[in-house]
């Protein structure tokens, strides 16, 4: 068994590799429009009879929604899931499209080859990336290195609506030593990758109300409270001048960052001038005493997403309003409780409240963090396999985001989740004109390659 012969298989069958995610890339499978339901099946076959041509055990999983698309192979070492989305978002407004979105071709651009196309990138580029260097891998060596099971989802641009009770229904099957996800991309469109920790959710939409109705400011005004002017003291008062959350036991529990991970982080000289500068801004606006990534990353927040009330209409109207309305958001990070933190917040807005107002709140979703349990050796011998692989050497990072399905890998199956993905920031993901660079796409088979010999070599995981 040689890993070398692997790769060199991997870049001679570039192109035979690169004509079948064209065939894939050709099925419009838009899940969330019930008009390409069909499509959405029709990918689900094409996977299946991909994954028997590799000799995998596959079947395509009927849901309520979307069928699944699930794969076994046995082998020795240990058992590696691997999760990827076979549906794509849809492709309005159609117009600002260079070509068919559904008619994918290699284009030529001057920063090199690309693949163009409605998921090229989000995520049948990247799926193939995985199923590709499986098949290099047999074509040498005559069968899998490790037990691998393939779980391809259906549903995942549109909110995943089977994705957990699927879960619950199949955890025997579907339970292996690690989960390896392909739907991330490379730090700053070069650095490889492996996303360690995810940014959890509490939302909350909360009402003060003043008087019982609207009043006239001629008759009322200065005498009668505003909602307004209570809401906005109250919601100013959530950061000091530091950019610090005031609200009492909100930084309670959350760990300090390693050594290790600071290093790296350092190391990825995250150009955080042109992140802002890209949208307009120059200054970072989180706490004075962390970095640019730390906000992004490893540090929660609070934001008022809209605030509204009184008469915001053409014109004028000098109303004194009976209600004002805020939503409020707090990414969390590990430590963070998602129930203690919307209590806190709850008792920091009673406890401003003036005389004569009243608060109603509505909570909105709720989730704590997820963090990868990154003492598991096959981090590490992952992290090793994609250093070898690019110019520059691996690193753990953060998502300021939330990926759902890796939380769910943790809570239903109780496994660890790798997310190792090699799309880029001008991939176009979601918007006209997504494209995949074929170096990613090329680059990533072999990465997988070197992961599986890494994994399957090291008895990891
Ligand atoms: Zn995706």
């Amino acid at each position: 068994m040689s890993l070398d012969a692997v790769l060199a298989r991997i870049d001679d069958q570039l192109p035979a590799a690169t004509d079948r995610l064209l065939e894939l890339l050709r099925i419009p499978s838009i899940s969330t429009d019930p008009a390409y339901t069909q499509p959405c099946s029709e990918a689900a076959d094409w996977l299946v009879e991909d994954l028997k041509s590799l000799g995998i055990k596959a079947e395509k999983r009927i849901t309520p929604g979307h069928p699944m698309v699930v794969g076994h192979v046995a082998g020795d070492g240990p058992h590696l899931l691997f999760y990827g989305h076979y549906d794509v978002q849809p492709v309005d407004p159609l117009e600002l499209w260079d070509s068919d979105p559904f008619a994918p071709c290699v284009e030529e651009t001057p920063k090199g080859r690309v693949i163009r196309g409605r998921g090229s990138s989000d995520d049948k580029g990247q799926l193939m990336t995985f199923v590709e260097a499986c098949r290099a891998w047999r074509e040498v060596n005559g069968a899998l290195p490790c037990a691998i099971t393939f779980f391809f989802e259906g549903e995942e641009e549109s909110g995943s609506p089977s994705l957990v009770p699927f879960m619950h229904e199949n955890a025997d099957e579907l339970r292996a030593d690690i989960a390896l996800i392909c739907d991330t991309a490379l730090f700053q469109s070069r650095t490889p990758a492996i996303v360690t920790m995810l940014r959890g959710m509490v939302g909350e939409q909360i009402t003060v109300q003043g008087p019982d109705m609207d009043l006239h400011s001629g008759f009322f005004g200065g005498l009668a409270m505003n909602p307004i002017r209570a809401l906005s003291k109250i919601l100013a008062d959530i950061h000091d001048d530091e950019g610090r959350v005031t609200i009492p036991g909100f930084y309670d529990g959350i760990p300090d960052l390693s050594p290790e991970i600071r290093a790296q982080w350092e190391a990825l000289g995250f150009d955080w001038q042109g992140f802002l500068g890209s949208v307009g801004l120059s200054q970072p606006a989180g706490e004075a005493d962390r970095t640019p990534l730390e906000m992004i990353w490893s540090r929660p927040t609070a934001e008022v997403n809209g605030i509204w009330g009184g008469y915001t209409g053409d014109g004028f109207k000098t109303v004194l309003p009976a209600k004002a309305h805020a939503k409020i958001s707090f990414r969390l990070v590990e430590g963070q409780d998602p129930d203690r933190i919307r209590d806190a917040f709850r008792a920091f807005v009673r406890a401003r409240l003036p005389q004569d107002c009243t608060v109603a709140f509505k909570p909105h979703g709720g989730s704590a963090a997820s963090v990868m349990e990154t003492s598991d050796p096959a981090f590490e011998a992952a992290r090793q396999a994609l250093s070898e692989e690019w110019p520059e050497p691996a690193a753990y990072v953060g998502c300021g985001g939330s990926i759902p399905i890796a939380g769910h890998f943790g809570s239903i199956l109780g496994m660890n989740a790798m997310l190792i993905g090699f799309g880029k920031d001008d991939d176009a993901i979601h918007s006209p004109n997504e494209k995949y660079d074929l170096e990613s796409f090329h680059k990533g088979i072999r990465s997988w390659a070197r992961i599986l010999d890494a994994l399957s070599r090291k008895g990891a995981a």
